[in-house]
């Protein structure tokens, strides 16, 4: 596997690291557990990190150098992209490895990959995760100024690869509608949560471990701090809920969760969040407010479990991980009509769906759900038995049948 910028074993909710590194490190380790061998490359960003690291049984991860250890922006990620190529080329060749498949995750990979199934004379699978021309319809903001480079990228990665994973029906409708992809290469693989790990805790218990106030009405939102992720609709949605209900001002509480706090961390990313503290002070909601920066996923099941409300009002989401996990532990969800997060959440049984953007309708959403228990009751329930279908190990099956048909085309053309 290729996961060119986002190792599998990162730390998360930082910058260009989520979903992606979740799903690399759970595939890898599902697919490794099948009786399959399974090696991760990826950059070396940390440098604590030892060269390899076991992901589980017959999984690891490969840090390889490329460019200085630590994060760069992800068009110079881009630019040493042929060096990386040749170091995995060397180390593969040095270790006397041998791949009979080259999974590709994000554009970034896809570059490396067409070089190594060239080489290797092996077949490649393809996932985007996110696509830019999806992206671009939606966010003004391009940090890594990588759109243009990106798309080409992609849709050459669509034309070439045997494989597509597309992580939900309206990810794959994008595939072919926006990047012509050929229908029969495309599997569609929803992703997973680990039920062990996010499962409803009490809430006061939640709350207790959490050192929060048992009578407060807590709301979270959980992820990369990114105008993509549309926190700045969530906080104009408080804003004007605390308008219209100035009562409820003293009672709810948002929590925020994601992005670096400290300057020595991670500059850019506290920049950001200085961004969403204006808008905070802007609807003089600093007492309502809270932003805690990133948390690791075990203790991430007590935030999402002390909740009474997980908001997702991303602008576009190819899968949404984190509107899985609050269902997982059975907190309802408030979220966005867009890409996967319409398979995942079901309006009106396991959450609520709002358009993208609109800080009113996620506003009375938020109201109606904070305001009416049995709702919410209703909603917690069918959010947890919704989760329960969407398990690692169906990704595993999914993703172990696409691997079986490309491989069966291949050794069916060799014979020819
Ligand atoms: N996450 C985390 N700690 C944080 C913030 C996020 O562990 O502080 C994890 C979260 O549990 C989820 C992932 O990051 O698994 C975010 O995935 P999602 O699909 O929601 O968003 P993406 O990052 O792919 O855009």
């Amino acid at each position: 596997m290729l996961s060119v910028h986002a190792c599998p074993l990162a730390k998360l909710g930082g910058r260009d690291s989520g979903g992606m590194n979740v799903y690399v490190r759970e595939v890898a380790r599902e697919l490794a557990w099948r009786g399959d061998r399974v090696d991760v490359f990826t950059r070396w960003r940390e440098p604590d990190d030892p060269q390899i690291q076991e992901l589980g049984p017959g999984a690891s991860v490969i840090h390889i150098p490329s460019g200085p250890v630590r994060y760069i922006p992800k068009i110079e990620v881009y630019e040493r992209i042929g060096q990386f190529t040749a170091s995995i080329l060397e180390y593969v060749e040095h270790n006397g490895l041998k791949y009979d498949l080259v999974h590709s995750h994000y554009w970034l990979s896809a570059v490396v990959a067409r070089e190594l199934a060239a080489r290797w004379d092996v077949p490649t699978v393809h996932m985007a995760h996110t696509l830019g021309l999806v992206k671009r319809e939606v966010a003004d903001e391009d940090p890594d100024a990588e759109s243009d480079i990106r798309v080409e990228i992609e849709r050459r990665a669509v034309r070439r690869s045997d494989g597509l994973v597309a992580a939900s029906e309206i990810e794959a409708s994008e595939l072919l509608r926006l990047y012509d992809a050929d229908p029969a290469k495309l599997s569609i693989v929803p992703c997973g949560v680990d039920t062990d790990v996010f499962r409803p805790i009490r809430q006061v218990d939640a709350r207790e471990a959490l050192g929060r106030d048992q009578c407060e009405r807590l709301m979270l939102f959980v992820g990369r701090i990114e105008q993509i992720k549309g926190i700045d609709v969530l906080l104009d949605a408080l804003g004007l809920l605390f308008k219209r209900r100035p009562d409820l001002r003293g009672d709810v509480c948002l929590v925020v969760v994601g992005g670096a706090l400290d300057p020595g961390d991670d500059a850019p990313e506290t920049e950001k969040i200085q961004e969403l503290r204006r808008l905070v002070h802007e609807h003089r909601m600093e007492d309502s407010v809270d932003f805690i920066g990133s948390i690791d996923q075990p203790r991430l099941a007590l935030w999402y479990s002390a909740a009474d409300l997980c908001a997702v009002p991303s602008l576009t989401e190819s899968f949404g991980l984190v509107a899985l996990e609050a269902m997982a532990c059975g907190t309802p969800v408030v979220a966005t009509r867009v890409g996967g997060l319409q398979t995942v959440v079901e309006d009106g049984e396991s959450g609520l769906l709002v358009p993208p953007g609109d800080h009113a309708a996620l506003a009375e959403a938020i109201e109606q759900l904070l305001m009416d228990h049995r709702l919410r009751t209703h909603l917690a329930h069918g959010a947890r038995d919704r989760a329960e279908h969407f398990t690692w190990q169906r990704v595993g099956d999914g993703i172990e049948a696409l691997y079986d048909r490309v491989l069966a085309a291949r050794a069916a053309r060799l014979a020819v």
